[in-house]
């Protein structure tokens, strides 16, 4: 992976023992079957062929981005057939055309990912986000001069000033808040209604981990936090590039009482074990109920949330076990 990365040629070759998947305006191409959507991958020679069919050039296939390699080194690209580029022609098919030669749609990421296998939503995950981020830099923030991008699509470079920008991520600290018996959910407006999840905010530039938590809990919910435990971490493509970073935090004793950030979210309260397992089972999203509520739902096993949740409520269950080793201990002061 390194290899195609930095050497154009290699990339090159790479793509004629590769798979490529689809996407169109950022919307990746699924094929839905019964239970669960189908990712379709094409060689390098039915890309081709494709390509010609919708009446795009094959040039195109250069704006293609590397986004992983199997065991077998088998190297794995996406092409987004809808973003503009150099190699766009006016004659090509428009996207309902391209769905029924495809015998797929392309879906926005945000439903796709639900109804996704783990490691097909991993992988587009990726694959959007990178080719969101050559989207978005086409030009030089310092000359105004056009980018280019290398082969595998890790970084462009300003021709003019040979400035080098990398794909970046912003890292996002995700933390449960308990208080031993309870945990503490939240609301943003923007969430799917009665879905409830872990505080979230952005760390904030020269923050370390440990003081990002400390001020999103004291900023969100004016809470003080006593003990912080690093849990796992993850990407997630929206809004843009984020690193998620979960933590488990315990709140200083006595330190109960909410005062929530009314421009940040739109509730925030403690939930019990019970509350929360019967929560943890239900799969949203949901349609309001006759008396005008929607029921009380957390986010699904793909986002970071679910597994602190989870973590939590395993930790009620068995509270006398030791913590598990693959986890660090950051103690705050
Ligand atoms: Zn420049």
């Amino acid at each position: 992976m390194f290899e195609l990365k930095e050497d154009d040629d290699a990339c090159k070759k790479a793509q004629r023992t590769g798979a490529f998947y689809l996407f169109h305006s950022l919307a990746p191409l699924v094929q839905k079957s019964e239970h669960q959507y189908v990712v379709p991958r094409y060689s390098l020679v039915e890309l081709e062929r494709l390509l010609e069919t919708f009446g795009q050039d094959t040039q195109k296939i250069e704006d293609s981005v590397l986004i992983g390699c199997s065991g077998q080194q088998e190297a794995w690209f996406a092409l987004d057939l809808g973003l503009k580029s150099s190699s766009s022609t006016s004659a090509s098919l428009q996207k309902p055309e391209m769905e029924t030669e495809l015998k797929g749609s392309f879906t926005e990421l945000r439903k796709a990912l639900f109804h996704l296998s783990m490691k097909d939503a991993t992988l587009l995950s990726t694959a959007q986000a990178l080719l969101h981020w050559h989207d978005a830099h086409q030009f030089c923030s310092r000359s105004g001069q056009p980018t280019k991008k290398n082969m595998a699509g890790s970084k462009r470079v300003c021709p003019s000033n040979k400035i080098i920008y990398y794909p970046q991520m912003a890292p996002v600290v995700i933390t449960l808040v308990s208080d031993g018996p309870r945990c503490l959910l939240v609301r943003q407006s923007s969430f799917p209604k009665g879905m409830y999840s872990a505080l979230a905010g952005f760390c904030d530039i020269g923050e370390s981990l440990e003081e990002a938590v400390r001020r999103e809990v004291a900023e969100e919910v004016g809470l003080e936090m006593d003990r912080l435990q690093y849990s796992a971490s993850q990407h997630w493509p929206f809004p843009n590039s984020s690193l998620m970073i979960a933590c488990h935090a315990t709140v200083k004793p006595g330190q109960t009482e909410i005062q929530m950030n009314l421009r940040e979210l739109e509730a925030a309260a403690w939930f019990s074990h019970d509350e929360v397992a019967t929560a943890l089972r239900r799969k949203g999203p949901y349609t309001q109920q006759q008396d005008g509520t929607f029921p009380f739902w957390l986010p699904p096993k793909l986002a970071i949330a679910h597994l602190l949740i989870k973590e939590w409520l395993e930790k009620q269950s068995c509270s006398s076990l030791p913590a598990s080793p693959r986890s660090s201990h950051l103690h705050l002061s």
